[in-house]
């Protein structure tokens, strides 16, 4: 029988499947003997059959009551008993954490008659009745879905949050909690505290299908089936006077990585008070003055904890009467800034290898890094400046509410007091987030973090109402710009301009890595990641500028030139000439090209470029059907001659085709147009031998798109061949095609006897292989799709491993069969996404191409994923 239940002494840190985050971290700090409160986990097993069946699994109840003995004997104290009741708390925690996603439940085991005993045995009436009054609080959130405000407003008749409420008043106000608490489930608060426990586990079990949650798994990809634990635990209190208090810390600081312990404490508070960032906080310093022996005891723990998960640990923590209890840890969340920062210094620390510490740090991190930030030195005088808690650099309208951040269709800044997890769908679609209360660990910054978010929050100074805020004498509007630093945490009026990355000025050549942490951290991490990497990075650039840039930014050739965009702007003409069977159009077309290609050869000399042959359909560039006809149809009613512009109406309604991607374009352009590859084919050779001549070293390649037969690739090959072998002086040029059709793919072998190299165009490909077309569908139903679980990413963005990829695969593996050691590259947008590029790098290609932005970006992924197929767990 599937056993349901596990004491904290049984579990270990690598059990996060069974047990959840926070019940595998318990377990663990129990095993190292730290002051962890007794307690057992639940096991997500038996939430993913509550689920299924709606009701409690068999067995597990008896589970329950057996481990709730083995603590009651630990404590020296029974559940539900009316003299001295050991109290319960119950909190999810589910293998992924979802900060404020999901619940707790504290105080349990307090009814009408313990509740007098608790307060006889601690000699403390207030906190007993306060204590109270929050379980039928959050027991009536929890459990039977009572309005949150209900409860805010009663509490708020009696005083507030804060307020020094006398028993007789706590006593009131637990009389009005438990009207409310009928008035909305018409039942009576439970007074057994078995029926108390059972309930919460069971509210906890369905808080995974919140709406909250579902949307927080969606938004970081997490799968929705994993289902939570449940952690109950006996209860310590930090609400017991001014010697006691919770708080949570960080081993190193979460925003920038720095070395030290970095946290809040709240003196006199119990449990989610500091998460919630409802009060303001004291630092770990100021903890020390106040009491030096818990605060050297949670140093010392926090060092330990850090060298059993070799890495950046947060914990929670509460003091109670003066002696500490160790609440929660786990591997921290941190800023991107703080993962490339600490993985370095756990590499010179001695405690990770480079292997590992690149298994830290990812390629959306980076790309978070190479965001640009405020230009300070054009920015106003800052409204006010709050606690920097995400970095980045957000400017937008104003708006109060999470609705309205959601509604929005310009950018965007949430501004409120605090956020809790309802905030969530306007925190996802706001440029960043601004709030009043709370420090780094508060809801906001815990969140904001987590998305890679702009985030300031505590900017105490502002004075928040529902539609206006106020602060240093002005106010300001919804709808009002103002531009937040999240990692300066200053708060600008209007909308500052915006400076390119640190990072970005690194790769470009303009800063040295030399004395600034995070630089020395992404140069280390990306020198390993080059000598590990077997997949090269190549670039897609069409320019000399783009190919210059790329090659700063570490590419090691061009992967793709898409030479239609040398045919824009004043070339058109000519363009237009061609298509009308003008001769002459093809011989002026020439120069150009080569002008252009030698640009190219020289930016890139010594690397291979590979050169693609014209690809989309011509009447691109003609005049639009409408506009043409509109304007033949005006000289014809004024009886005039539309000469030219007849002709040109002629050719545009021959071409016109319903979707252009899949008519008249690629190799087939080739084949029909006369002549049109070959001039292509003469300035690429003709520029190489230039640059020859010049004492360079160009290396280009010609690429034929969009072949679905090899005889199409034979026919045009042999036409270029003819080309190449009159040209004097250029180099040997390969000539391979792209595998952008289903076709290519499944023909691989044959394609490969006429092709020296393929190149994946991972863009088309993907559209006729789920025959929908790229230009058409992300905003009909792509929406819709990624919510039905359809796709979990774009697979535009993603490669469609199971669908796509299979094509991949079968053609990498007929290639190389029928023509060993071919070259194989991909060059659609799939080449600088980093889970695309593991899985190339999986499949056995050779270089991946990507815009050259992206480039650092590949260049890290690609060093990851070989150093993870090597087994980056050995030291
Ligand atoms: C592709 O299809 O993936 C590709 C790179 O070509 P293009 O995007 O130019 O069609
Ligand atoms: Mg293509």
């Amino acid at each position: 029988m599937t056993r349901y239940v596990y004491d904290f002494v049984e579990g270990n840190k690598d059990l996060k499947d069974l047990l959840g985050g926070k019940g595998a971290n318990l377990a663990e700090m129990t095993r190292m003997g730290l002051p962890v409160p007794p307690g057992f986990t639940v096991t997500t097993d038996a939430c993913r059959e509550y689920l299924r069946t709606g009701t409690m699994p068999t067995g597990l109840l008896g589970e329950v009551e057996h481990h709730l003995r083995m603590v009651q004997n630990q404590i020296g104290k029974t559940f539900g008993d009316p003299e001295d009741p050991l109290l319960l708390s119950v909190r999810s925690g589910a293998k992924f954490s979802m900060p404020g996603m999901m619940e707790t439940i504290l105080d349990i085991g307090l009814s009408d008659t313990s509740v007098a005993g608790l307060g006889r045995q601690t000699g403390d009436e207030r906190f007993a009745w306060d204590s109270y009054r929050r379980l039928i609080q959050m027991f009536g959130k929890t459990v039977f879905d009572v309005p949150g405000e209900a409860f805010d407003d009663e509490l708020a008749a009696a005083g507030g949050i804060g307020a020094d409420l006398s028993v007789a008043q706590l006593q009131d106000l637990v009389l009005a909690y438990k009207k409310v608490f009928h008035a909305h489930t018409g039942r009576d608060f439970p007074q057994a505290s078995h029926e108390q426990l059972f309930l919460a586990i069971g509210a906890v079990f369905r808080s995974w299908n919140a709406e909250r949650a579902t949307l927080y798994r969606r938004q970081e990809r997490i799968p929705q089936d994993l289902g939570t634990a449940v952690n109950v635990m006996a209860m310590v209190f930090g609400n017991r006077g001014e010697d006691s208090g919770t708080g949570v810390a960080f081993t190193r600081d979460p925003a920038t990585g720095r070395r030290g312990v970095y946290g809040d404490y709240l003196r006199n508070a119990q449990g989610e008070d500091v998460v919630a960032g409802i009060r303001n906080t004291m630092s770990l310093a100021e903890l020390a003055t106040i009491d030096p022996a818990s605060h050297r005891q949670l140093l010392s723990i926090m060092q330990r904890l850090e060298q059993r998960y070799r890495d950046l640990c947060d914990i929670e923590f509460t003091i109670e009467n003066g002696k500490l209890w160790m609440l929660q840890t786990r591997v921290g969340k941190r800023t991107p800034a703080a993962a490339f920062v600490i993985a370095a210094q756990l590499v010179d620390e001695g405690t990770i290898t480079l292997d590992e510490a690149l298994q830290r740090v990812t390629g959306e991190q980076l790309a978070q890094l190479m965001f640009p930030s405020f230009d300070t030195a054009a920015a106003p005088e800052p409204l006010t400046t709050g606690v920097p808690a995400s970095p980045g650099a957000a400017v937008g309208m104003i708006v109060f509410d999470s609705d309205a951040a959601a509604a929005a269709t310009e950018p965007v800044i949430l501004v409120r007091r605090e956020t809790n997890p309802d905030d969530l769908p306007g925190m996802i679609a706001a440029q960043g987030i601004l709030t009043s209360r709370g420090g780094k660990t508060s809801h906001a910054a815990v969140v904001a973090r987590g998305m890679g978010k702009t985030c300031v929050c505590g900017a105490e100074q502002l004075v928040i109402d529902e539609d206006s805020v106020t602060v240093a004498g002005r106010t300001l509007h919804a709808g009002d710009v103002i531009s937040l630093d999240g990692t300066t945490g200053k708060v600008y009026p209007g909308a500052v301009a915006v400076r390119p990355s640190r990072v970005v000025r690194y790769f470009e050549g303009e800063l040295t890595a030399h004395g600034d942490p995070l630089l020395a951290a992404v140069e280390r991490l990306m020198i390993h990641a080059d000598h590990t990497a077997r997949l090269a990075v190549h670039a897609n650039a069409d320019t000399g500028a783009d190919a210059a840039r790329a090659r700063r930014f570490g590419a090691t050739g061009v992967g793709l030139c898409r030479t239609e965009h040398m045919f824009l702007g004043d070339r058109r003409v000519l363009i237009e000439r061609l298509i009308l069977g003008d001769d002459g159009a093809l011989a002026e077309l020439l120069p150009l090209q080569r002008a252009d290609f030698e640009e190219l050869f020289t930016a890139m000399d010594g690397m291979p470029v590979t050169v693609r042959l014209i690809d989309p359909p011509l009447h691109e560039f003609l005049p639009p059907l409408e506009e043409l006809t509109a304007r033949v149809a005006r000289a014809e009613a004024l009886g005039q001659d539309p000469g030219r512009d007849g002709t040109l109406l002629t050719a545009v309604r021959r071409m016109h085709e319903q979707n252009p991607m899949l008519g008249l374009r690629g190799v087939r352009l080739g084949l029909v147009i006369p002549g049109l590859f070959a001039m292509q084919v003469r300035a690429i050779a003709e520029a190489a031998a230039a640059q020859v001549a010049a004492g360079g070293d160009p290396r280009p390649e010609i690429m034929v798109p969009l072949v679905g037969a090899v005889q199409e690739l034979e026919t045009v090959r042999a036409e270029a061949e003819a080309v190449l072998a009159s040209v004097l002086g250029a180099p040997p040029i390969r000539i391979g095609t792209m595998i952008e059709v289903p076709r290519a793919a499944l023909t691989a072998g044959q394609i490969a006897g006429a092709a020296e190299f393929f190149s994946f165009g991972t863009n088309d490909l993907t559209q006729m292989t789920w025959g929908f077309s790229r230009d058409d569908v992300e905003g009909a139903f792509f929406g819709r799709y990624l919510q039905l679980g359809i796709f979990a990413a774009s697979p535009f963005e993603t490669i469609d491993s199971d669908g796509v990829g299979e094509l991949v695969r079968i053609a990498v593996e007929r290639g190389r069969a029928s023509r060993p050691g071919l070259t194989v590259g991909v060059c659609g947008e799939h080449g600088g996404d980093p889970a695309s590029v593991r899985f190339f790098h999986d499949t056995g290609l050779d270089y991946v191409s990507c815009s050259p932005f992206r480039v650092p970006i590949a260049r890290l992924e690609a060093g990851r994923a070989a150093s993870a197929a090597a087994g980056s767990d050995s030291r």
